[in-house]
């Protein structure tokens, strides 16, 4: 911090900047393997707060804007109009496993679109919302599916794409523990969806029959 705000040449400038956006990936990957182990030990912390649906989705589609621009990528958010607006469970973990999967939908897609669709069904104030996440992209050789939830899995040219291979088995650890469920169809040079399914509280009278 003090580096990046004092008095530098362009070259110094643009030396740092690598240094701090390498600094920022390997803390991303630390975290991420810390969590995984945490929630294997079954240290998983559950917040319990009341949270807007919508909301808390346009907030992951925000950030990953930038990223959908730089590769020309559309991405495109809908959700059901009768779910329900608001829900009590920990939400930062919707938005994490959301993240982790639309980063990899616009990482792995060069033209088309990368398509959230939220549905769901509801009955006694309980929801079970299904998250799909679809992209237009290279996708996935058939013989490769049943190993892609494995930790450190790469299953592309690691010249072409970066990445460390735990984004996936982390989401599974983490959906699991909230007894949900992760699952996605692929095909090669065509696209994959990356569906979830997650039980959660609504705060509302259902306005879907389940
Ligand atoms: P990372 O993206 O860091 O390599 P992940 O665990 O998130 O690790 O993904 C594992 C592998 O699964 C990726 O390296 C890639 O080969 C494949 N993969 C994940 N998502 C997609 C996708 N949307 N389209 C094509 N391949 C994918």
């Amino acid at each position: 911090q003090i580096l990046t705000n004092s008095q530098l040449g362009p070259r110094e400038r643009e030396c740092v900047q690598t240094i701090d956006r390498s600094g920022q990936a390997l803390l991303t990957i630390i975290n991420d393997i810390l969590d995984f182990s945490k929630i294997e030990a079954g240290h998983i912390e559950l917040d319990n707060a009341p949270f807007a649906l919508r909301e808390s989705l346009e907030d992951v589609t925000t950030l990953l804007s930038t990223a959908a621009t730089e590769t020309g990528v559309d991405l495109l958010l809908r959700i059901d109009p009768d779910l329900p607006e608001t829900y009590v469970g920990d939400v930062g973990r919707v938005r994490q496993i959301l993240t982790n999967l639309v980063g990899n939908a616009l990482k792995f897609t060069h033209e088309g679109h990368v398509l959230i669709n939220v549905t769901g069904k509801v009955a006694d104030q309980m929801a079970k919302l299904n998250i799909a996440v679809s992209d237009t992209g290279i996708g996935i050789k058939e013989e490769h599916l049943e190993r892609i939830f494995g930790i450190f899995q790469r299953l592309h040219s690691r010249e072409d794409y970066k990445g460390s291979g735990i984004g996936l088995a982390h989401c599974e650890k983490i959906i699991k523990s909230h007894n949900g469920n992760l699952w996605l169809r692929s095909e090669l040079g065509k696209g994959s969806t990356f569906f979830f399914s997650i039980p959660k509280r609504s705060t509302e009278d259902s306005k879907l029959a389940a």
